[in-house]
């Protein structure tokens, strides 16, 4: 935590400042988590110890409800497993995942003996519950939590007042950080990163928070590393400027990001971009005026079905309303239109899902062009899209914009998730393979396109590898 300092940062309560100068992609500090637990629905379909996805997965013989990825994962995860292995077979099934979230908590903070470590700079109970925020609705199903807790944890003798669990799931309801698969596609668990807790929001941040879920896979054990949140800065940071991160997706009207923070998080953004209303305007823009409200109205009721039909999986429909969406907003809204921009990045995952390749790749490319004026420059999810432009555009046999984008998407990836993340080193294997492919494309044409169907048909392992390495991205 060498790189930071706790600060008072007045109404926003407790901040983090810049102890030096870091420069953009700098690690500013990386946590293992105070604790986390895998998604009731994930429970069998990742691993508890590192939360990959896997195929095979290993089962905890004791409790039958933990999964691991093999021994090494399990060993590694049975210091924090061990009470809950107990706890789940005293009372035959497990309890939901803010329950289990709870009571490692609180093991975790009885081991500790009520100290952090010296990397911790707050100890996990003085952050904020925000229990007076809390509505109705909330307050009743933390009170069945708060219930449900009693009936699992057990750790001898000790007890504690439904009041201070009550505050710990307060905490964990304001501060738990939802956690990703190693590819970053689904949220799979919820985790408690205390140091991350102190970092305010801007909408505009200095920073941004990816999870490394580590490797324990590695054959030298000193290889391994764990799972962790990690603070990379987004640009040059100056020594003593407050460390920033958003909390919501930028895309979104400064109002709604407002409305947003204050239903979720319980404060007013009072940031620049919110204040000054930066950008809004782009992302309400329109070509010419007239047609603009009547289309407006068009495509927020399409955007609803759309993800309607998405959620079932109707990939057709979802594609077939994407079309008559962008067709009426042509040239009425502008291309960074929120809404335009939406159908967009729908459209192109549908229509790679459906092998429409070659209008995949045009939908992504524009869908990339207004995130391009949007986003801050470094911004993860606007890396993530350009990859998925690059990987539509490298299936449509574009293989000159395809490489482009790959590479565009891996220098902004080596900052916002760094050099060891799974994705970025995915990115890296795809961009070797493209990079071969547009020499040999700048080379002999008719070549290069008889070489790519033999690699499409080729079954070689390392073939197979690189192929599905862009079919996984493509579905994200
Ligand atoms: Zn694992
Ligand atoms: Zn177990
Ligand atoms: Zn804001």
């Amino acid at each position: 935590m060498e790189n930071v300092q706790l600060f008072d940062a007045g109404d926003k309560g407790h901040g983090l400042r810049a102890t030096k100068e870091l420069s953009a992609g700098d690690m500013v500090f990386s946590e293992p988590g105070f604790a986390a637990v895998v998604y009731d629905s994930m429970a069998a379909k990742v691993c508890h110890n590192c939360f990959r996805r896997q195929s095979k997965l290993h089962r905890c013989a004791q409790c039958r409800f933990a999964y691991y990825c093999d021994r090494t994962c399990q060993t590694a995860c049975w210091e924090e497993h061990k009470l809950e292995c107990a706890a789940i077979r005293k009372i035959v099934t497990a309890p939901n995942a803010n329950v289990r979230l709870a009571a490692r908590v609180m093991w975790r903070i009885h081991k500790d003996t009520g100290l952090g470590t010296d990397n911790q700079l707050v100890a996990v109970d003085k952050l904020e519950d925000h229990l007076a925020d809390l509505g109705e609705e909330d307050l009743k199903q933390l009170k069945t939590n708060v219930g449900h807790f009693f009936e699992y944890w057990s750790y001898g003798s000790k007890q504690h007042s439904s009041d201070y669990i009550s505050h710990i799931f307060g905490i964990i309801k304001g501060n738990g950080l939802p956690l990703t698969d190693q590819r970053g596609l689904q949220k799979v668990g919820v985790g408690l990163f205390p140091n991350l807790c102190l970092v305010n929001h801007d909408c505009w941040p200095n920073c941004t928070v990816i999870l490394n879920n580590g490797n324990q896979s590695a054959l030298n054990s000193a290889l391994h590393s764990k799972r962790r949140i990690e603070l990379r800065a987004l640009g040059k940071i100056s020594e003593g400027q407050e460390l920033t991160v958003s909390y919501v997706d930028f895309l979104n009207l400064s109002t709604d990001r407002k409305k947003k923070l204050k239903d979720l998080h319980f404060f007013d953004c009072t940031c620049e971009h919110c204040t000054q209303q930066i950008k809004d305007d782009l992302m309400m823009a329109a070509a010419e005026t007239d047609k603009v409200k009547e289309v407006t109205a068009f495509s927020k009721e399409n955007v609803e079905k759309i993800e309607a039909a998405h959620a079932q999986g109707n990939f057709h429909e979802v594609a077939r309303l994407c079309c008559e969406t962008l067709e009426k907003q042509e040239n009425v809204l502008a291309d960074t239109n929120l809404y335009k921009l939406r159908v967009l990045s729908m459209a192109s995952e549908a229509l790679s899902y459906l092998r429409a390749y070659s209008e995949a790749a045009e939908y992504a490319r524009k869908m990339v062009e207004g995130y391009t004026k949007l986003y801050h420059p470094n911004n993860p999810q606007l890396g993530l899209a350009i990859m998925k432009a690059g990987v539509a555009h490298w299936h449509a046999g574009q293989i000159e914009q395809g490489h482009g984008f790959i590479c565009r998407a891996y220098s902004i990836l080596m900052i916002s998730h760094g050099p060891n993340h799974a994705i970025t080193r995915d990115l890296e294997s795809m961009r070797a393979q493209t990079e071969i492919e547009l020499k040999m494309f700048k080379q002999n044409e008719n070549k290069y396109h008889t070489m790519r169907q033999e690699v499409l048909k080729d079954n070689t392992h390392s073939n197979r590898n690189i192929i599905n390495l862009f079919k996984i991205n493509i579905n994200m």
